[in-house]
């Protein structure tokens, strides 16, 4: 049985009737950038989320980064980024001219580990990227009061967390800005390139729009020096419909990961999920000693995985120049030796789960 390791095309073939409508209708507009589909997006995303502001933009690298630009982090300022996460996390602090100072994971939530964010933070530190890794919300109650204590903006990047909620809360809400990402393979994607910014402060978001927007609010009326990043109309009106479907996939998700904990032989470590840390599942990552033999097995039989990440961020080529020493970060480089992500989209079937839980079975 072949499985791929995500399935957008049968995620649209449920919803197609919708978005061609729609995408038919933005095309007869003759309207392409802005207009009320893009306002309409911004208030019902921020509104899912029970966020006063969102800020949208072209993807969910420009949103960090103008996020960090917004906040004024530039350059002698350095951000605490967790050692295990997509690239763009780390990039975005470089790319506004600061650095990133990286900081080991919990071993069991893959997320930034608070206990050792004090011991990262000098004179220069200015803020700490907690990143929902895979879906699953990071200790924000830990990171906020240490956040507090040395005066440092937290910003979350919640690309992969559309949908998880911290005790009943949405992700995305605790710090002072959040950044999304709608990449097509994201819980919530477009189909293309998309991002959104959140926040609660006003000042904030108004100057996050001019950042985003050649430094203007007004046409012509430049009043810093920006750049461009901008979601587009189609692209604003896809993800509308998508989002009223949102939950439900999110909760189908969580039925599948509970098919995956329930059909996995004792021994293999399942991700952490609880009531409280609702898990969005944008990843079902595991822990395997065995992955070399499970990835040839996965190749052999057309059942598609993914890790997430083979390196961890410190040394990746592009950090090497930083010059961490190989047992800096002992948790994050153990686990990227051991992850495995398996097929999990909203459209997988128990059987497929049963099917996929029996490889791994067989091999550890
Ligand atoms: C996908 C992702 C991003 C970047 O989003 P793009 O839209 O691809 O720029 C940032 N951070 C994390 C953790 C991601 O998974």
């Amino acid at each position: 049985m072949k499985i791929p390791f995500f399935d957008l095309k049968g995620q649209y073939s449920q919803i197609k009737h919708e978005v061609d409508a729609e995408i038919q209708k933005v095309l007869s507009t003759g309207l392409f950038m802005g207009g009320v589909p893009v306002l309409d997006f911004e208030n019902a995303f921020s509104k899912f989320l029970g966020a006063e502001h969102c800020v949208s933009c072209a993807n969910g690298t420009d949103a960090l980064e103008v996020a960090l630009k917004a906040l004024g982090i530039g350059k002698g300022d350095e951000v605490l980024v967790p050692a295990n996460s997509w690239v763009s996390t780390a990039e975005a602090v470089n790319n506004v001219g600061a650095e990133p100072v990286f900081v080991d994971v919990i071993g069991r939530e893959h997320t930034i580990d608070p206990y050792l964010i004090e011991g990262a933070v000098n004179e220069n530190t200015r803020a700490i990227i907690a990143v929902h890794l895979y879906g699953l919300p990071a200790r924000m109650d830990e990171i906020l009061p240490i956040a507090k204590k040395y005066h440092l903006k937290v910003i979350e990047d919640c690309a992969q967390a559309h949908g998880a909620k911290l005790k009943g809360r949405s992700v995305g809400t605790f710090g002072e800005v959040s950044t999304f990402s709608f990449y097509p393979t994201k819980n919530l994607g477009a189909y293309g390139d998309a991002g959104a910014i959140i926040t609660n402060d006003t000042l904030l978001a108004e100057k996050m729009r001019r950042i985003a927007n050649h430094g203007q609010l007004k046409k012509h009326d430049h009043d810093l020096i920006g750049r461009t990043s901008r979601l587009d109309t189609l692209q604003a009106a896809i993800l509308t419909i998508k989002l009223n479907y949102l939950d439900q996939w999110v909760q189908k998700r969580n039925l599948i990961a509970n098919w995956y904990n329930a059909y996995l032989r004792e021994g293999i470590v399942r991700p952490m999920s609880t009531t409280n840390f609702y898990h969005a599942f944008h990843l079902y990552v595991i822990r395997t000693k065995h992955r070399v033999k499970l990835m040839k097995l996965f190749d052999d039989l057309g059942i598609g995985y993914g890790i997430h990440y083979p390196v961890p961020l410190p040394y990746i080529k592009s950090y090497l120049y930083k010059g961490y020493q190989q047992e800096q970060f002992p948790v994050a480089t153990l686990l990227s030796k051991e992850i495995i992500s398996l097929p999990l989209y909203p459209e997988l079937s128990e059987q497929e789960v049963k099917y996929i839980c029996n490889q791994v079975n067989a091999i550890g």
